[in-house]
């Protein structure tokens, strides 16, 4: 058979499987980052398609689980990404009571109802629709993240967790808390694409969250039918689509993408999505750090001795101090 197109999109399929999945065990994962491409610039295509996976977290949380799960334990320096979204409190009420991290970032992104922070640093925050927070945790934070059920609105709580590694470097800086109202979240028409930037530039606009060093681009992507959307992606970072309504086709294979399905993208340097039904859809992307992984609950680090001295540190009460 004459060498096609479908031979060159498999031979980007092997390249980018390739870069993109881990390479360690859940404990220790390495990996790098996709090569630089030539020109002319090229969509990323999908590599790996992964379900979400039904999760209960917290203290009775049901969530699905779309990165951080056996199927994808990460995509560096992504850890995890869940997704709460239910009509019944009994799912979420029962919310993230006090618990610590350390060596990592969480983000907290709502579309629907609301979340209450509290931390060791003191903030207080509530998060309601369309609200981001940018949590690094660096030497240790303990806070407690708890959905509410607000009065007067409706029973729904649709939210995100993302959580975004630190490297060796940074695991041990002064935490620091970023608290996004819905209105500083960036909205910009990109082709036929209506865009909330919570991280990331688009047309020289800048999101709000800044000073993150994995060079985070965080998009909120609602594609109406028949609508599609290219824009530039660093060639350096690792990138996933995650499809929170609807559908969406991915690439210049157009690969369907369904709600609670996450494609980890190929090397490239451009992101094009298009979707024939209409979709809504998270865009993250990252400058992947490239070290060993530690995990252990809410604790990332480099080695299992530092994963021991968060515990110590824990319990000792001196996780949060220093
Ligand atoms: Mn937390």
């Amino acid at each position: 058979m004459a060498r096609g197109p479908q031979d060159l999109d498999r031979r980007d399929l092997l390249k980018a499987l390739a870069v993109a999945v881990p390479a360690g065990a859940l404990g220790a994962c390495r990996m790098e980052a996709p090569r630089a491409a030539a020109s002319p610039p090229r969509p990323r295509e999908v590599a790996n398609l992964v379900d979400a996976q039904p999760t209960v977290e917290g203290a009775g949380v049901h969530l699905r689980r779309a990165l951080g799960s056996h199927a994808l334990p990460m995509l560096d320096p992504f850890l995890l990404l869940d997704e709460i979204h239910s009509d019944n409190p009994d799912d979420y009420l029962p919310g993230f009571p006090t618990h610590p991290h350390r060596g990592f970032e969480t983000v907290t992104y709502v579309l629907d109802g609301a979340m209450e922070h509290r931390d060791s640093m003191g903030n207080h925050g509530h998060l309601g629709p369309g609200s981001a927070q940018w949590m690094t945790a660096g030497h240790g934070i303990v806070h407690a993240e708890m959905p509410l059920q607000e009065r007067g609105g409706t029973d729904r709580m649709w939210a995100f967790q993302l959580w975004v590694n630190l490297p060796a470097a940074n695991k041990m800086i002064r935490p620091r808390y970023q608290d996004i109202a819905p209105a500083r979240v960036v909205e910009a028409m990109v082709d036929d694409a209506s865009v909330r930037l919570v991280a990331g530039e688009v047309d020289g606009r800048r999101g709000p969250v800044e000073g993150i060093v994995s060079a985070p681009e965080m998009l909120d992507v609602s594609l109406p039918p028949r609508g599609s959307m290219t824009r530039a992606l660093p060639p350096t970072h690792n990138a996933f689509v995650y499809v929170i309504e609807g559908r969406a086709e991915v690439g210049s294979a157009r690969t369907a993408v369904a709600a609670g399905q996450l494609a980890v993208l190929g090397a490239g340097d451009l992101l094009a999505l298009r979707s024939a039904s209409g979709g809504r859809m998270l865009c993250l992307a990252a400058r992947p750090i490239g070290e060993p992984v530690a995990r252990y609950g809410p604790f990332v680090m480099n080695t299992e001795d530092e994963i021991r001295q968060a515990v110590d540190d824990y319990r000792a009460g001196r996780l949060v101090g220093g």
